[in-house]
């Protein structure tokens, strides 16, 4: 017999396509705030949000007698009419959210317009609806959500554990912190405060308050403009890095994605900066003309399709590679890692002092800082003390978009025979000039393969090289000559070497061949460009020479050479080329400010 479902079974089945787990109940009653023109929110939950959810905001409130339609299925006072679904610009229009939540819960509002002299209150348990009562109030409206899904145990069987409910929610909540920094957000979980945004539209801060203010320290701005895209944010310096990508988080349109596109982006940007297994970290808001993105491919709306999926990658790397070649990307060495550094020692070597048996102590170089993740237990432990530092601004290094240019610097000279000290303004560089050199050999070297026409130089002492009995495929020889040398067969496989690249030296390119054909084996593939680079960046790396000494002249010419480079700023290896420290870091070590 076909029949009409009661309306409360009804209202449970369309439910659970609007709120599946707490953090769906969190988004809805969020998102509503912000439509209702919030700039204050506050989201209370316990356990998980499973018993409590609170969400209060100061927006325009709900009229009194417009309380019990909002709960009705299909009751919006976004949309009246067809024509209005092509100009949405609130995030809700369905009206089914609050329907939705109270069949499978308790729901208590509390809402006051600006222009009434009272509030309004109400109950509804399970779509039952009790009487609206007047209540003093101040503007805006509160939604408290208890007992989710008491009605619905199918659903109660889905919930993780609290903590894994609770994570979902605060990694939501920080993702509209950071999209709306215009919006003050409190985040409590259990009673206790987790974090607290200023709202004064500052991202950076948000971004500091949220992830910590190491990350915030680590990161550098990125604004790129192109057309009808446009991208803001920030990404880290390249002498940051985690070891997931965990850091990265993308916005598209004002909506968090996750998007391979964007990945690979940041990937190709960072290329060469990093060492292999290490991740930026990256918070970037992409803006693309709504009718070039598609949202409805993944229910959550998470995924996204680009039409022009090409575009936009190069427009991210675009972007990135503009922010890493500003001043602000030279890793810097600050002195609180210094002293971390220090204080680390200090702990081993005590520790080592106070352990009866003879171990050798391993003293392990702390990673670059400590990493922060959206972690319930770990904010709940960090914020309990560092609440109150959250709340202070960010000391932040003021930010230069000035493109750093290696011939800007004054050489101070050298130490070690192997670093060059150059200055600029406010700042003091220490550049590696082994790093320095191997990045110019490799670009040319790798340059080299490229051009038509070989730059060769005659040797006017041909010398000889001899090639392993285990190398049994010739394939090297096509590989050496599309580099710039020329061989001659010898005889018993040795080969006279009479031409060599046009810009090694002899002795560069004897080192070269020797760690070249010391490293081929006979499984080497040498039309695979992947083995191609890693021969390249290896044999680089063995061409040039330890410590030596620089003349003036010699480091200008470095300079230059390195200003002319696609990356100047990491050695193929993705070891920095030069760090940062700025007059005020130094006076800070002197305790002079
Ligand atoms: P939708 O957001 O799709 O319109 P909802 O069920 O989420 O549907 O909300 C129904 C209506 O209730 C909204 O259109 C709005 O008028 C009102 N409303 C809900 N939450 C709030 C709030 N926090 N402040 C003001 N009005 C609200
Ligand atoms: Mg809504």
């Amino acid at each position: 017999m076909i029949r009409l479902l009661e309306k409360h079974v009804a209202d449970k089945i369309a439910a659970g396509e609007v709120v599946d787990r707490p953090v769906s109940v969190v988004k809805e009653l969020v998102e509503n705030s912000i439509d209702a023109g919030a700039d204050i929110i506050t989201v209370e939950i316990r356990k998980g949000g499973r018993t409590y959810i609170r969400v209060s905001d100061n927006g325009c409130g709900i009229p009194s007698d417009e309380v019990l339609t909002a709960f009705k299925r299909h009751a919006t006072s976004k949309i009246s009419k067809v024509k209005d679904l092509d100009s949405i610009t609130t995030l809700g229009f369905r009206g089914e959210a609050l329907a939705s939540i109270a069949a499978v819960s308790r729901v208590q509002l509390i809402t006051k317009t600006k222009d009434a002299s009272i509030g309004t209150k109400t109950e509804i348990d399970g779509s039952q609806t009790a009487d609206v009562s007047p209540v003093g109030c101040d503007d805006g409206t509160t939604i408290i959500v208890r007992d989710l899904f008491y009605n619905t145990p199918a659903r109660l069987k889905f919930m993780k554990s609290d903590s894994t409910e609770a994570g979902m929610i605060i990694d939501f909540m920080s993702q509209i912190a950071l999209c709306y920094p215009d919006i003050r957000i409190r985040v409590i979980n259990n009673e206790t405060m987790l974090f607290s945004t200023q709202g004064k539209g500052d991202r950076l801060n948000a971004i500091a308050t949220i992830y910590g203010r190491v990350i915030a320290k680590a990161l550098i701005p990125c604004e790129h403009e192109d057309g009808n895209c446009r991208i803001s944010g920030f990404v880290s310096n390249t002498g940051e890095s985690r070891n997931s990508r965990k850091n990265q988080i993308f916005f598209v349109n004002g909506r968090v994605v996750s998007s391979k596109v964007m990945d690979r982006a940041v990937k190709t940007a960072y290329q060469e900066r990093l060492f292999q297994g290490r991740f930026p970290i990256a918070f970037l808001f992409l803006e693309v003309p709504a009718e070039t993105l598609d949202v409805n491919i993944h229910p959550n709306k998470r995924e996204v399709r680009f039409d022009n999926e090409r575009a936009v990658e190069a427009f991210t790397v675009d972007a990135i590679r503009k922010a890493l070649s500003t001043m602000n990307a030279a890793p810097e060495v600050s002195h609180e890692k210094i002293f971390r550094f220090d204080q680390k020692i200090k702990e081993q070597k005590e520790k080592k002092h106070t352990t009866s048996e003879k171990k050798e102590v391993v003293v392990n170089i702390p990673p670059a800082e400590e990493e922060k993740q959206i972690n319930v237990k770990e904010l709940l432990s960090s914020l309990r003390t560092e609440t109150k530092a959250a709340e202070e601004p960010v000391e932040m290094v003021k930010q230069i978009y000035r493109p750093f240019d290696f011939t800007d610097l004054t050489v101070k000279g050298t130490v070690f025979d192997t670093y060059i000290i150059g200055q600029d303004g406010e700042n003091m560089y220490l550049i590696d000039q082994h790093a320095a050199h191997e990045r110019v050999f490799y670009e040319k070297f790798s340059r080299a393969f490229q051009d038509q026409e070989k730059s060769r130089q005659i040797i006017l002492a041909p010398f000889l090289v001899e090639i392993p009995a285990s190398v049994t495929d010739d394939a090297f020889l096509d590989y050496l000559s599309e580099a710039g040398f020329t061989l001659e067969e010898f005889g018993n496989r040795t080969y006279r070497i009479t031409e060599i690249p046009y810009f090694m030296d002899l002795s560069e390119a004897e080192t070269f061949l020797k760690d070249f054909i010391g490293s081929i084996g006979s499984e080497s593939d040498f039309h695979s460009q992947k083995i191609r680079d890693e021969l390249a960046k290896k044999a680089c790396k063995a061409a040039i020479k330890g410590n030596m000494h620089l003349s003036d002249e010699e480091i200008i010419s470095l300079f230059r050479e390195l200003s002319g480079c696609e990356n100047p700023y990491s050695c193929p290896h993705g070891r920095p080329t030069y760090i940062r420290m700025s007059k005020t870091q130094i006076e800070r070590m002197f305790k002079r400010v």
